[in-house]
């Protein structure tokens, strides 16, 4: 819902603590690819991959001086994860002048949902002049984007399936509720840990705190930040009680990843 949450006086929402602003959840990664066209990081062109474009996504892409996307990667199709789609377009137009359009990428019930939201953007017979250039690509266990692999990490998210993500020694793991067995295995060597911790009290589609922070130790990060932080949580206070490793992530936090 963001923080401060609408119509709400609690003090977190009242708090005066920047770090208690909180816009919905989504991140980018960024990086320079090979000069040469060979997979992994380097000195050629920058890249920009934003993972989920929510409500407030022009405003983040404002914050953060963001000039192109190159590819979105989608974890579900809720609300707060995809109503910023809109606002690629400026960007996708400058990709489209070159000849291109910008991948999204979705499971196909994501898919299903995006299409059916954005009709005048996706269907065969669109004609609006000024819709995103964008296209759908599906969502495979690897998807490699300009030399580096995203790597679709399967969650529950209550009864729906969605997708986390790994990238190099990073994984952004949002609105879970419980990490399937077999996904475990896709976390092994993950350095900087980013998952949802909606709250202290249990909630049937979002992990508490207690629970991120049991994932965090089995998966061995060395490093984890909680996200989709709800209002019950203030930052001061949070981080005051949490086990050293792990955090409260804010809006505009920066971590090192190696791609
Ligand atoms: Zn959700
Ligand atoms: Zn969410």
């Amino acid at each position: 819902m963001g923080v401060p949450t609408l119509g709400c006086d609690c003090p977190v929402c009242m708090s005066t603590d920047l770090h208690d602003k909180r816009l919905r959840p989504s991140v980018m990664v960024r990086w320079r690819e090979s000069a040469d066209g060979a997979p992994g990081p380097g000195t050629g062109a920058g890249r920009v991959v934003v993972i989920d474009t929510g409500p407030d996504f022009r405003e983040q892409a404002l914050r953060e001086k963001l000039t192109r996307v190159d590819a979105v990667f989608y974890t579900h199709s809720h609300a707060d994860h995809i109503l910023g789609l809109d606002d690629l377009r400026p960007l996708s137009f400058a990709a489209y002048r070159q000849g291109e359009t910008i991948p999204l990428y979705a499971s196909s019930e994501t898919r299903a949902v995006l299409e059916r939201i954005y009709e005048y953007t996706f269907s065969p017979d669109a004609t609006y002049p000024n819709r995103a250039r964008v296209r759908l690509e599906p969502l495979a266990e690897h998807n490699l984007v300009h030399g580096v692999d995203f790597i679709r990490v399967p969650l529950m998210h209550g009864q729906m399936e969605i997708a986390g993500f790994r990238v190099g020694n990073a994984a952004y793991l949002t609105d879970v509720s419980d990490i399937p067995e077999s996904s475990f295995a896709l976390l092994e060597g993950v350095d900087q840990l980013v998952v949802s911790a909606l709250r202290y009290k249990p909630h049937p589609s979002h992990a508490t705190v207690d629970q991120a922070i049991g994932w965090a130790r089995r998966i061995g990060a060395k490093q984890t930040w909680l996200t989709h932080i709800a209002h019950e949580l203030g930052h001061e206070e949070t981080n005051r009680a949490l086990p050293d490793g792990i955090r409260v992530a804010y809006d505009g936090l920066t971590i090192p990843v190696i791609l």
